[in-house]
């Protein structure tokens, strides 16, 4: 069970292996293997919303969502939409949406085509 990967993209930061469900119906959704990894760098900029940085810590903001791979759980997409909502296939909960001319973190990157999930609809655990 091997999805296509770009393993090309740098992967110098050793992760464990993360799984997201639904958090609905625990249907596992992505793995960290699809997840799509972007540069949060430019958000401060990109919207103006933290002046300070009294805190490094908070320097960027969290992304609230994860960009993954376009995947066969995604109908809407293998029907040919350019942009849709991405639904759990298990319990049709929305999960997030897609947009194949792409998408704007809040953290203010810009994911093309991107595959969004939002992480609050997601489980974050391990196998
Ligand atoms: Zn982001
Ligand atoms: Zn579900």
């Amino acid at each position: 069970m091997e999805a296509p990967n770009n393993s090309d993209v740098s992967t110098d930061d050793p992760k464990p292996q993360v799984i997201y469900r639904c958090k609905k119906c625990r249907r596992i959704v992505a793995s960290a293997e699809q997840v799509v990894p972007h540069e949060p760098g430019e958000g401060q900029k990109c919207f103006k919303w933290k002046k300070r940085s009294d805190n490094p810590y908070k320097e960027s903001p969290q992304c609230s969502s994860i960009f993954v791979e376009p995947m066969k759980w995604m109908e809407v997409v293998e029907e040919g939409s350019v942009e849709d909502k991405i639904q759990c296939l298990g319990c049709k909960a929305r999960l997030g949406y897609f947009n194949w001319a792409g998408m704007q973190c809040n953290c203010g990157a810009w994911i093309n085509p991107a595959f969004q999930l939002h992480k609050s609809r997601l489980d974050e655990g391990h196998l």
